[in-house]
């Protein structure tokens, strides 16, 4: 049976999603809805339901995942970019799988609204 879980699925390849970077662990694509000229997610392939569920056996993981985000960035004309995770539906996530947001290519405020 296929995971509920929309990440997972294109993690998987069961949904398409505009690949970025991919190993045995981590998953990068562009963002459905960019709100900057760069925006892509990068998330582990283990599902995590999101900064709350990283156990000390995932720390690593999930500092891989800032690593390559990061690196993409540089890759993609993003070198200054803004790295997020929101964590709970009242702090804006929608997706409950993880997720890295990388967005870069334009100015960025502070504080986020
Ligand atoms: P959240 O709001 O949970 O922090 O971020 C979820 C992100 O996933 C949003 O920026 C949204 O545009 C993106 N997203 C939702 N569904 C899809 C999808 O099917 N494909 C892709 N590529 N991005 C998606
Ligand atoms: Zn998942």
């Amino acid at each position: 049976m296929s995971s509920p879980c929309l990440f997972c699925r294109i993690a998987s390849g069961e949904i398409p999603a505009k690949k970025l970077y991919e190993d045995d662990e981590v998953f990068a694509f562009w963002d459905i809805s960019p709100q900057a000229p760069t925006h892509f997610l990068v998330i582990p392939k283990k599902h995590l339901s999101g900064p709350e569920a990283i156990s000390a056996e995932d720390e690593a993981l999930i500092g891989k995942v800032v690593r390559i985000g990061a690196q993409l960035a540089r890759e993609n004309g993003a070198e200054h970019c803004r790295l997020a995770m929101n964590n709970g539906a009242e702090a804006g996530q929608t997706v409950f799988h993880l997720h890295l947001h990388v967005l870069g290519g334009r100015p960025m405020s502070w504080p986020p609204g």
